[in-house]
């Protein structure tokens, strides 16, 4: 009973979301104000917060394997065993959203949590009552879940394959994808299949940034690519096809990308900036979101002509079929983009060869003049500019804001940079839907709490609620930027003043 009740509030609210912002609606709403049925929330992962690594049956993720083989890989030699403990928390995290006035938690599964070899063979039932226990939790409390299949915890076993450069994976993650959908799509309905391809591919480039560092650049990081297509395309159309109906729920991606100011008005600098969004977004995005497909042109002819160059036979991008580029074509319902910051760029060659960064031939460097904070610089309309990008590109799909989010040193509880950054970066949103007409349906901000950084360990700070892993409760404790985010969340309107503020830019190309 509870269930149907749930999904008559989840679909009356979800109908809304296929309506594009109309020009006629935006222009009856201040400047300063979102549209009435924006999303707003905040992010998370499961191996950045969840702890409970080996809880209930839950396998062995490459994370787990890498930080408990190899533990001094991180900054502060910790890991992510405990975490947040957002397994026995869940709740605490929640009543963080409600505190935030958040409309939709995106959050992920953990693989090996549900399927803890990768493979149907043991389904861990532990692992899918809790989800549905987080999932009813939220939205018994008003807030949408958007869940995430994979944010980098592929489990150890598929690894022992090769991992996402085998593109065997691809079957062994439809399979993962079903079990999701069967299980949670009744009460879920907006879903992403993968978390930022491009970053993850560092696990396969490099031996000792990232899971599983299998260190084989400019090689493996490309393979993967072609899987990381045909799974993300095969997930979309299994829902397409067998859970749409039913469920009508919506499918995306999350690829992340920052903004590359050229460094000069030279049109070096420009092809520089263009072909680094290539390398990195458009690497993904073309094959799914454009209308002609397949990866773009720039990465095809740069990785054949290197290739060539190194005496190899074939390229080391691999060829998509005609046929794969018309499978892949048109499988998503939304765009979802992760941004965090901008620099300049030009042109020039660095990196081993072979090298995905050898064949970009492009060097960054800070933007001087704006806030900074943990290796990351505060620059509203980079986010304006890319957004652009995006719709420029592809302008056939709304876009939802996963991730954006800025990072203090331990121990800041006054997050003055944070509050600067959101309320600059959501003018800047504001003003792309307002006066750019671009379709951003969500923003949500990284991340809900403190979380394992990745290879920073604990040593760099994102969440809006800071949380206390010394103390065995892990308590969780808003930062000032939960209040100023609320109210911009509530009111749906960014202060007149910060939103003025965020506009003092460079022109707009
Ligand atoms: C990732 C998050 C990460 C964040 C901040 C994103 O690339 O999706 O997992 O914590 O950036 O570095």
């Amino acid at each position: 009973m509870q269930r149907v009740a749930l999904l008559v509030a989840v679909l009356t609210a979800v109908s809304v979301l296929h309506g594009v912002p109309q020009p006629a609606l935006a222009s009856r709403r201040a400047a300063n104000q979102f549209p009435d049925d924006f999303y707003f929330g905040a992010s998370t992962a499961a191996y950045q917060t969840e702890g409970a690594w080996d809880a209930d049956g839950k396998g062995v993720s490459i994370w787990d394997h890498m930080l408990h083989s190899q533990p001094n890989l991180t900054a502060d030699g910790q890991n992510g065993d405990v975490a947040a403990d957002s397994y026995h928390r869940f709740r605490d995290d929640v009543q963080a959203l409600v505190g935030l006035n958040a409309n939709v938690y995106r959050f992920s599964l953990s693989w090996p949590r549900i399927l803890p070899t990768g493979d149907t063979d043991n389904v861990n039932q532990a692992g899918i009552d809790h989800y549905n226990d987080v999932i009813d939790e939220l939205l018994a409390n008003g807030i949408q879940p958007m869940v995430t299949l994979y944010h980098w915890d592929l489990p150890q076993e598929l690894q022992k394959l090769g991992g996402w450069p085998n593109i065997v994976i691809a079957d062994y993650f439809v399979e993962y994808a079903r079990i999701a959908f069967e299980n949670f799509g009744d009460r879920v309905k907006l879903w992403l299949t993968l978390n930022e391809p491009d970053i993850f591919s560092l696990g396969y480039s490099t031996a000792a940034a990232f899971a599983p560092g299998a260190n084989s650049s400019g090689i493996a990081d490309y393979l993967m690519a072609r899987t990381i297509l045909l799974a993300h395309a095969r997930v979309y159309r299994l829902y397409d096809e067998q859970f749409r109906e039913a469920q009508q729920g919506r499918v995306g991606i999350t690829l992340e990308c920052n903004w590359y100011e050229p460094l000069t008005n030279s049109t070096e600098d420009a092809d520089a900036s263009e072909r680094q969004l290539q390398f990195q977004l458009g690497m993904y995005a073309q094959p799914i979101f454009s209308s002609s497909g397949d990866f773009p042109e720039v990465v095809k002819q740069r990785v054949a002509a290197n290739s060539e160059a190194e005496g190899r036979t074939r390229s080391r991008l691999p060829a998509l079929s005609q046929e794969e580029i018309d499978y892949v074509k048109g499988t998503a319902d939304f765009f979802g983009l992760n941004h965090y910051s901008t620099s300049l760029i030009t042109s020039g060659l660095q990196g081993s060869i072979p090298s995905k960064e050898y064949d970009t031939a492009v060097v960054t460097s800070p933007i001087e003049g704006y806030p900074t904070g943990e290796g990351m610089t505060d620059v509203p309309w980079g986010l304006r500019k890319l957004l652009r990008w995006v719709h420029g590109q592809y302008p056939d799909y709304q876009i939802f804001i996963t991730e954006n989010g800025f990072a203090d040193p331990p121990g800041v509880l006054n997050d003055t940079g944070r509050i600067h950054y959101h309320t600059g970066y959501l003018s800047a949103v504001l003003r792309a839907i307002n006066e750019d007409e671009i379709p951003v349906i969500g923003y949500s901000a990284w991340a809900l709490i403190d979380t394992l950084e990745w290879m920073d360990g604990y040593t760099k700070k994102f969440g809006l609620y800071a949380v206390d892993f010394d103390d065995p409760e892990r308590p969780r404790t808003a930062k000032a930027s939960v209040s100023v985010l609320g109210q911009i969340y509530q009111s749906k309107e960014v202060p007149l003043q910060d939103f003025e503020d965020a506009d003092t830019t460079p022109p707009l190309l």
